[in-house]
């Protein structure tokens, strides 16, 4: 209540930095997302692309404040390593080679006068599901974000695993076939090589060669992983031998993840898990043969629902979990 009489609720901006296309939206504490927006990225880091990204935040408090919502800071997911303490964007981010370095908490601070927390968008993807979605309640799961890479979040005891120096959760590079397929981290046979967007195309194009009459050949260049799925439940024996070999991938990478964390679940999201929902009880059979029984009977599979909304969500979510880290740690002291 202010001095006005007028209720206010706390909220956050937040904003999902992609590769290619930016979402900017408040976000209350009850993880409803408002004012969402969302426009291509300017990814040259120089002004022209951190100041459109600036006047947008800004943009969005106004509209906040005209609607009632005391903003108090504001949380930012980008796609690849960040040191999330220093809040700077890594110096190796692929996606975003003009943002190397940057210290985007620090310059959102300046700009706006709020505090900022930046992570990486997979670790902030974790936190929305911890605190807004699927994982609500649970003190220990696994977030693998399937779509165009695979990223991984891990959450136990309530916290994010970052690891001993960042690399925690990137558990696309787990080895799923020793002699297996390249990979562009530089090994072979990770779990990314068979289950990302573009590696699931790529199996497909792979079988074509051999296997010319398949429905499968007619899409030519514009064949997506989506279409294999499709192909694959009509019937299509190629693509359901790629389907196949999808499946079982995963449920070697869930195998695993349940026998090395023994999670309460695993959450899957993003645009690949979408169309393997249809197929999760081939996945669930190979991740039982795989894990050890006490560890799968713990675990619950699920597919999240994935849109541009759980990204602002979960950038939201990293503002307020680092909200609630600093205030536990006070208690302690
Ligand atoms: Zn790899």
């Amino acid at each position: 209540v202010t001095d006005a009489g007028v209720t206010v609720d706390a909220a956050v901006l937040s904003a999902d930095v992609g590769g290619t296309a930016t979402g900017v939206g408040v976000v209350t504490a009850a993880g409803e997302v408002r004012f969402a927006s969302e426009t291509p990225t300017l990814a040259d880091g120089s002004a022209t692309g951190l100041e459109p990204l600036l006047d947008r935040l800004a943009a969005a408090r106004a509209r906040a404040a005209a609607a009632g919502l005391a903003v108090v800071g504001c949380g930012i997911g980008v796609p690849g390593p960040v040191d999330a303490a220093a809040g700077r964007i890594g110096p190796d981010v692929q996606n975003l080679p003009g943002l190397a370095g940057c210290p985007l908490a620090e310059l959102v601070t300046a700009r706006l006068g709020l505090p900022t927390v930046i992570d990486n968008d997979v670790n902030a993807l974790t936190l929305g599901e911890a605190r807004f979605g699927a994982a609500r309640g649970l003190r220990s799961f696994v977030l693998l974000a399937l779509g165009t890479g695979v990223g991984g979040g891990i959450y136990l005891d309530g916290e994010l695993w970052r690891g001993a120096s960042g690399y925690g959760g990137e558990l696309g590079h787990v080895t799923v076939e020793l002699e297996g397929r390249p990979c562009v981290c530089g090994s072979r046979g990770c779990l990314k090589a068979y289950v990302a967007g573009p590696d699931i195309e790529a199996q497909a194009r792979e079988a074509l060669a051999a296997r010319p009459e398949s429905r499968l050949a007619a899409m030519g260049g514009a064949l997506t992983a989506r279409d294999v799925f499709e192909a694959a439940r009509a019937g299509d024996a190629v693509a359901a031998g790629v389907v196949d070999r999808v499946c079982r991938a995963l449920g070697a990478g869930l195998g695993g993840i349940l026998n090395g964390l023994n999670p309460e679940a695993i959450v899957l999201t993003g645009g690949v898990a979408q169309s393997v929902e249809a197929h999760l009880t081939d996945v669930l059979t190979w991740t039982r043969a795989y894990a050890l029984a006490g560890a799968y009977r713990a675990a619950t599979v699920i597919v999240a629902p994935h849109s541009k909304a759980t990204a602002i969500r979960g950038a939201a979510a990293l503002f307020f979990h680092e909200m609630d880290r600093r205030g536990r740690r006070r208690v302690r002291q």
